[in-house]
């Protein structure tokens, strides 16, 4: 797995041990890709295999993680944390379409800001190195349970 042998040298290079439980971490997002999982889920899922791993480690470990770049932390406004996964051969973080109604969270492949990027740049002398953005709505499936209540 690339990821995983990635973290390892950058965790040696830092002068940190690549642990069980740096592993069991990692290894949970990895199985678990696409699902932007809060600690507490992530803790769920190393507990299967490593019941003697702590939540207290799990979010230790998520912020070591989160400064050696590995995964990054996303907000979906919902009052939770969630982590995904780092793609380095990603330009940046894509975007998500977040349902207000069941929390679904789906991926946007596309990226239709470089555009508006420029236009902002161009009229404010602003040199942008990123964005973010998310979108709050309804999944296709509320969309459709609500249209039957009407
Ligand atoms: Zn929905
Ligand atoms: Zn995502
Ligand atoms: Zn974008």
């Amino acid at each position: 797995m690339d990821n995983i042998t990635t973290l390892k040298e950058q965790l040696q290079q830092k002068g940190y041990k690549f642990t069980t439980q740096r592993r069991a971490t990692l290894d949970a997002i990895v199985e678990n890709e696409g699902k932007h999982m809060t600690p507490e889920e992530i803790y769920e899922q190393v507990k299967k295999k490593y019941p003697e791993i702590g939540l207290a480690t799990i979010y230790r470990t998520l912020q070591l993680l989160e400064e050696m770049d590995v995964i990054y932390r996303l907000d979906f406004d919902d009052g939770k944390t969630r982590y995904e996964l780092n793609h380095h051969n990603e330009d940046h973080q894509h975007h998500h379409l977040i349902c207000i109604k069941c929390g679904k969270v789906i991926e946007v492949k596309e990226d239709f800001l470089e555009r508006l990027e420029r236009l902002v740049e161009e009229d404010y002398g602003f040199d942008i190195t990123d964005h973010m953005l998310k979108f709050f709505g309804y999944c296709s499936e509320c969309r459709n349970s609500q249209n039957e209540n009407e």
